[in-house]
């Protein structure tokens, strides 16, 4: 039984066996910080804690399921299904069910999504007739999520001057009336947002002393992984939780810290020891993920940042292959050079396909990859992006089960009410929303008294409103008896939705039918897995909640065996054999938009910490030369952080013509936080980088990867006395004859005849030619 103990370390055992008090480990990517957070769960409930006493919140859910699964795995399935644990968006939204009439919202809430905050702050600018290129929605909505973030209610926005002021001089002086309008119709649809989860539970804990005591008492333990990413809203919810009984351990990495741009607060983990009284401080120092040199090439990229907690992290593991850094020429050749090396790995090493992920900086880096990747017929899995439950058929047929549960829930009515269409146009809808104001009720029930109001609606129309609210009220009668399964599969016909979409034949129209087919096979697990689960859950308000929270990650198909394909950011907390980071070019990772101040390169550094710290055999970084950036191709070059890490570590399988900009680089930019000197390398052909000799060790290193079976001289950069006339080579486009030479230094350019490719222009600097 308590062998498990046996597979921590003994810096790890510490923090596990230590049962009571506030604690915190701060410690390195992959040295166990999650496995210290579940084992110690599991040796709490040994020591008679109660499951329902403990609250364990982690970053994903699927996190949180593995977590208990190997909990259960200890101390028994039955016990580790008490626990209360998930991310704090899934955790709160379950006790706000709970005590949701306390705030005025009736207990089967809808959660809108962003998609949905989105849509009604867009209708609200609309309506009240604002200039929506001045006031822009998704600007809107996301100073409405900072500020409840912040904790910023709509009374204490309206109190600071300042606040008010700073949005009059962004030219957006009704920024405050949106927020409130928002506000408002939010609380009459019966829906919070995902920022309402965390805003709303921190109001239920600070006005209702008696809920704050019942819940403090319950969550006797509490345990939070990730703790570097909390916001301030967060933040205050595990403050106000714990603060009876003060026993709460946080694990997390200020190196890791990754959030900071949707609010996350480092100081929660610089002030932990301040905030709880004799707080044990644990280090872990041995990471068992990783080779020694990916270990250490992430300890030399992390050390160049200035704001960082000091730590060891050290390994014994082998040292393994080196990081391979490849070039190429453009997104779609990365895209098949990173197919073509998976493939081999696969082959040479007998791998499944799970054993590789392909990690970007951003989202639309993944059109290249899933090209080569279906090219080479290699199933991959994308996480991200637009999820499974936003697509458009999927959220319609959600939209019906929302109003089914919550009538009131706005975004969703306006969705169905006339899809399939029913006659109910844009000007009935109009005066229907105008009405529910007047009125203070939902639309809904402006409509079920639609009767009884005059507000210029043509008595055909009112007929159709009707028949309406009658089809809903039918399928609320269903829902008592039927599973969500069966509850769905009678309004997809009944609603003619399907129908609808069974019309279009296209290509498109028969995936969306495939996607609902999809929803409803999700649906039918749901029930089955409930049953055996759960019997208390199950029904459609907690599948709408399942659903509301899930994010790509959760999802369990990734059990199959695919490569993963994700943004950084998702990758937290992951690990997987092989890991290629592609994109690694200045203006893309680090992001161009995140290199105007010390503090966003940090962060972008240490987001290139979290993507190579995912490795545990071997990582490759890819770059190109070119890349199609807003619709038009730039030039691109090396990101700094590949010349960042030292060369010991790495294995250029490229020639690197590219060592004349790392000296150029870390002459003026590594530890140079001048704005203006930032700002200078923006446009890639603008002025060449001020070349110092590569050291003794970068020629030998040359003159090493550069093929040496010709005696031809091989121009590299831009020195070489290259001539109109000369006959050369070029490993792609072959043989050609030199027409014209143009440009100095770093611009210097050679225009070239080539007998298959024909007249091409060349940057000296990144070509690599051969005097024939
Ligand atoms: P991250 O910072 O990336 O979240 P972490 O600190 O949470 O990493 P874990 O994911 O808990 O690290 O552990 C990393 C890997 O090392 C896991 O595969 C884990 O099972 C393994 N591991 C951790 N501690 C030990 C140990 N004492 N013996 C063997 N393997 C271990
Ligand atoms: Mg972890």
């Amino acid at each position: 039984m308590q062998d498990y103990i046996s597979q921590l370390n003994d810096a790890q055992r510490e923090p596990v066996l230590q049962k009571d008090g506030a604690m915190i480990v701060i410690a390195g990517a992959g040295s166990g910080k999650t496995r210290v957070l579940t084992l110690r769960i599991a040796y709490l409930m040994q020591q008679g804690v109660d499951a329902f006493n403990i609250l364990a919140l982690t970053f994903t859910n699927k996190a949180a399921r593995e977590m208990k699964k190997r909990i259960a795995d200890i101390v028994g399935q039955s016990e580790a299904k008490n626990l209360w644990m998930g991310t704090f968006h899934s955790v709160f939204a379950r006790l706000l069910r709970m005590e949701a009439d306390k705030l005025g919202y009736p207990s089967n809430f809808t959660i809108y999504d962003s998609q949905d905050s989105q849509r009604l702050v867009s209708a609200i600018i609309k309506e009240m007739g604002l200039d929506k290129d001045v006031y822009k929605y998704k600007q809107i909505s996301s100073r409405i999520s900072s500020m409840k973030n912040s904790l910023i209610t709509v009374r204490a926005y309206f109190n600071d001057p300042d606040l008010q002021e700073a949005d009059a001089m962004a030219r957006r002086p009704r920024f405050g009336d949106i927020y409130k309008e928002y506000v408002e119709r939010c609380f009459k649809a019966g829906a919070m947002d995902f920022d309402d989860l965390l805003l709303k539970t921190n109001e239920l804990l600070n006005r209702f002393p008696e809920v704050l005591a019942k819940y403090q008492n319950r969550f006797q333990y509490i345990l939070v992984d990730e703790y570097q990413d909390t916001n301030h809203s967060q933040y205050l919810i595990v403050k106000a939780l714990s603060d009876k009984f003060q026993n709460i351990c946080v694990v997390g990495d200020d190196a890791q810290s990754i959030y900071a741009f949707r609010g996350a607060n480092i100081n929660n983990i610089l002030n932990f020891q301040r905030d709880y009284e004799g707080v044990k401080a644990y280090r872990l120092e041995q990471n068992y993920r990783s080779t020694k040199n990916i270990v250490e090439a992430a300890n030399s990229i992390i050390d160049k940042n200035k704001t960082k907690l000091d730590k060891v992290v050290w390994t014994a593991n082998n040292d393994g292959p080196k990081i391979i850094v490849h070039r190429l020429m453009s997104d779609a050749e990365e895209g098949r050079y990173v197919a073509g090396s998976i493939f081999e790995n696969k082959m040479q090493k007998q791998l499944g396909n799970d054993q590789f992920a392909i990690l970007y900086r951003t989202n639309a880096q993944s059109r290249a990859m899933e090209d080569a990747l279906r090219k080479r017929d290699i199933p991959y899995r994308i996480y991200g992006g637009l999820s499974f439950y936003q697509r458009k058929e999927v959220k319609d047929v959600l939209a019906y089960l929302r109003v089914i549960v919550n009538p009131k829930d706005e975004e969703s009515l306006k969705r169905i009410i006339n899809y399939p269409a029913r006659g109910i146009g844009a000007t009935t809808m109009d005066k229907l929303i105008v009405a529910a104001k007047h009125y203070d009720r939902s639309i809904f029930e402006v409509i079920e008294h639609i009767d009884r109001i005059d507000i210029g609606i043509a008595s055909s129309t009112k007929t159709k409103l009707k028949n309406f609210v009658t089809m809903i009220k039918s399928f609320q009668a269903l829902e008592e008896t039927q599973s969500v399964f069966e509850l769905t599969e009678y309004v997809i016909k009944k609603s003619a939705l399907i129908n609808e979409l069974k019309k279009d034949g296209s290509q498109e129209g028969i995936s969306k039918v495939e996607n609902i087919e999809e929803l409803l096979n999700g649906m039918r697990d749901f029930v089955e897995g409930q049953k055996e689960v759960d019997e208390a859950r199950g029904s459609l308000a907690e599948f709408l909640e399942d659903v509301a929270l899930a994010t790509d990650l959760d999802n369990d198909k990734d059990t199959d065996d695919r490569v993963s394909l994700m943004t950084i950011h998702l990758a937290k907390g992951l690990e997987f054999p092989y890991v290629y980071i592609v994109g690694m070019e200045e203006d893309l990772f680090p992001s161009g938009m995140s290199m105007n101040t010390r503090e966003e390169l940090e962060e972008e550094r240490r987001l290139f910490y979290v993507a190579l710290t995912r490795a545990e055999h071997q990582a490759y970084l890819t770059y190109t030369l070119s890349r199609y950036r807003w619709g038009k191709l730039v030039d691109a070059e090396p990101s700094r952080f590949i010349t960042e890490i030292d060369d010991q570590y790495l294995e250029y399988t490229t020639p690197m013509d590219d060592y004349r900009y790392k000296s150029a680089l870390t002459d003026h930019l590594w530890d140079e936080p001048d704005k203006s000197k930032l700002r200078q390398r923006k446009p890639v052909s603008g002025k060449p980088p001020s070349v110092s000799r590569p050291s003794e060790d970068q020629i030998r290193k040359l003159r090493k990867i550069r093929p040496s079976s010709s005696s031809n001289s091989k121009l590299s950069g831009f020195e070489g006395n290259l001539e109109p006339g000369m006959m050369v080579s070029h490993g792609r486009f072959g043989r050609g004859t030199v027409v014209n030479i143009e440009g100095a230094g770093g611009e210097k350019k050679a225009e070239i005849n080539f007998q298959v490719g024909g007249l091409k222009k060349l940057l000296l600097r990144f070509a690599k030619l051969d005097i024939i």
